[in-house]
């Protein structure tokens, strides 16, 4: 498996799973579960998930589903906004390591930016890798004025930052993506496949018959293209997370990387970081 390295040092698969919406369903759990633990057979070993998700639900079923696996893992989690003040991460991230059945999280992440401020925020992250309750924390959603501001009030140990970012969403190659870059930050690709929306697409299945793929697997590989960069789909089946799986070992050619240019092309000035 490809991998992306942290500012730390420590390497983690450039392939990750997604788990907004798992846990949610009690007739698909099963299914949910056995996904989960074949995408770690298969080396998708980061799995992200939030306190957001499913109120919790997210986090127990990845708990459930692969507590016997913790080891093996690199578990993401995120706190809210609101959450993210010194007198309440703490409170937070006990409750996420609750649900997890883990006494510690390997990167937690602040979801999205409120009015805490950012400063508040290092230091409560920082207070809770020095507990070991963190190993390495890290933002999500925000745009690059906002990392030029975290890294000012003392984020230089941000470990990634989760954005939205998938062919129709390209905004962040302007100046987010080269800024990561820059500081040697890598960033975290959320809704690779648009939340299934950019499997239908024409161009897309063009070129996923020419080589062999399935649209989601080319939507992948374009993803993880450049170093530096993690993809984290959510699949609900065993077979879509093979497929997944798959598209890490897949290299699109120049060819067809101009034609996806093509068919998506990116904003040609500065747009406002999007989210979901
Ligand atoms: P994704 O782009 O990962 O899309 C998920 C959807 O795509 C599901 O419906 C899934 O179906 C389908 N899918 C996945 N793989 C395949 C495949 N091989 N073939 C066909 N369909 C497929 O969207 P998400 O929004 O879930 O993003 C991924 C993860 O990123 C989230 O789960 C969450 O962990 C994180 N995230 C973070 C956000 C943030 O603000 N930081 C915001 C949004 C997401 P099925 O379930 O049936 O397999």
């Amino acid at each position: 498996m490809k991998t992306v390295t942290l500012p730390s040092g420590e390497n983690v698969p450039a392939l990750g799973q997604g788990s907004w919406m798992m846990g949610e369903r009690r007739e698909r759990r099963s299914d949910e579960i056995a996904a989960l633990r074949a995408g770690v057979e298969c080396g998708m070993t980061l799995i992200d998930t939030a306190e957001m998700y499913g109120d919790g639900a997210s986090e127990t079923l990845i708990g459930e589903a692969l507590g016997d696996m913790r080891d093996r893992l690199f578990l993401v989690s995120k706190a809210y906004p609101q959450n993210a003040s010194r007198n309440r991460l703490a409170r937070a991230c006990e409750a996420s390591l609750k649900r997890l059945g883990t006494d510690r999280l390997d990167l937690y992440l602040l979801h999205w930016r409120g009015s805490v401020p950012l400063a508040e925020t290092v230091e409560a992250m920082e207070a809770l890798k020095a507990q070991g309750k963190v190993r390495h924390w890290g933002v999500s959603n925000l745009d690059t004025g906002d990392m030029e501001e975290l890294v000012a009030a003392g984020g230089v140990a941000c470990a990634t930052d989760q954005i939205l970012y998938n062919l129709t969403r390209r905004g962040a190659e302007h100046d987010l993506l080269p800024w990561l870059s820059d500081h040697g930050i890598p960033a975290m690709a959320y809704s690779p496949v648009e939340q299934g929306r950019l499997l239908a697409d024409r161009t897309l299945a063009a070129i996923a018959s020419n080589i062999g793929a399935m649209p989601a697997q080319v939507a992948l590989a374009w993803a993880m293209r450049q170093d530096g960069v993690i993809a984290i789909p959510k699949a609900g089946s065993v077979d879509h997370v093979r497929e997944n799986r798959a598209a890490a070992d897949i290299v699109l050619s120049d060819a067809d990387l101009a034609t996806l240019d093509a068919a998506f092309p990116r904003p040609r000035t500065r747009r406002p970081l999007e989210m979901l």
